[in-house]
């Protein structure tokens, strides 16, 4: 299996830092966000070595869905098989890639399905030197919310970056099948704000955009899609908007049979913030409808 990737090496010594996009092949932002830093990183200013991949899951891609044929997620297949299906295959191809990185930046969003608030986020590992990188990593990015998650969840990239020590954040822009400029653009000031921080680049600091931070220790913590599934098989009218407030028991909004004579309320399992919404109105039973950030 190989994974189309460029590097671009800078004329100064430094680390290796690893931007990906596409494990997901419906999440367009990171790809053209990762195209543009082929283009615009100057190998005279840089320091150290970038290794860019806009599209890891290729096959997925080429379909135009979350996954590749065997419809296996490949963020819960990682660290995968040489002689796997399509996806373990490329589990281990973009695994071995994480180990050789210094640094690791993973580019998401909510993909055709969902919309998700531009957030940073990182695996709130035991080690105290790598989480500090990761959580200056995620700041430096400057979306509004940086999130801390359990660590001990598998299968992901970020669960192969931690195994092997090697601080890693992911990011999520919105979603909903489009490639959003505003998404673009914020991916790749990201990106470039990530490097000054690793003293790759010499670049000003923007201002923090920074709203939110969040760490939360608990079990499972950033496992998105085991929230709120969905009560059936159906279509979903969201009754609440992405970012705002919604209190454990209030209505997330409905899902409705064919003909309608079946309107079933989604409740809220959790108070706090709308982070991840539903936004392709078929939904299969058990599937995620919105994803709520309890203030913990
Ligand atoms: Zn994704």
């Amino acid at each position: 299996m190989e994974i189309h990737s460029r590097q671009i090496i800078g004329t100064t010594d430094g680390p290796h830092l690893l931007i990906t996009g596409g494990v997901h092949g419906d999440e367009f932002e990171p790809m053209a966000a990762i195209r543009r830093l082929m283009r615009e990183v100057d190998p005279v200013q840089l320091r150290g070595r970038l290794t860019l991949v806009p599209v890891v899951n290729e096959a997925a891609f080429l379909r135009g869905a979350r996954t590749a044929e065997d419809e296996r997620d490949l963020a819960r297949t990682c660290p995968g098989r040489p002689d796997g299906s399509v996806t373990e295959q490329t589990a281990h191809a973009i695994s071995q890639l994480i180990r050789t990185a210094d640094y690791f930046i993973d580019l998401h969003t909510g993909g055709t399905t969902m919309s998700v608030l531009p957030l940073t986020g990182y695996k709130l590992v035991p080690d105290e030197a790598v989480r500090e990188t990761q959580r200056r990593m995620a700041h430096a990015f400057n979306l509004p919310l940086v999130w801390g998650t359990d660590y001990r969840l598998e299968g992901r990239t970020l669960s192969v970056a931690r195994d092997a020590g090697v601080p890693a954040i992911y990011a999520e822009y919105l979603g909903r099948g489009l490639c959003d400029p505003a998404g673009i653009d914020a991916y790749v000031e990201g990106c470039l704000n990530v490097m000054a921080e690793l003293d790759m680049l010499d670049r000003e600091r923007p201002a923090s955009r920074v709203e939110r931070t969040v760490d939360d220790f608990r079990e499972s913590a950033g496992h998105m899609q085991i929230r709120n599934p969905s009560p059936i098989t159906g279509f979903f009218e969201p009754s609440v908007q992405l970012g705002g407030d919604v209190k454990a028991g209030e209505p997330l909004g409905t899902v409705t049979d064919i003909l309608g004579d079946n309107v079933i309320p989604a409740l809220s399992q959790e108070s706090g913030t709308v982070i991840v919404l539903r936004t392709f109105s078929r939904v299969h039973a058990g599937d995620t409808l919105a994803v709520v950030l309890e203030d913990v």
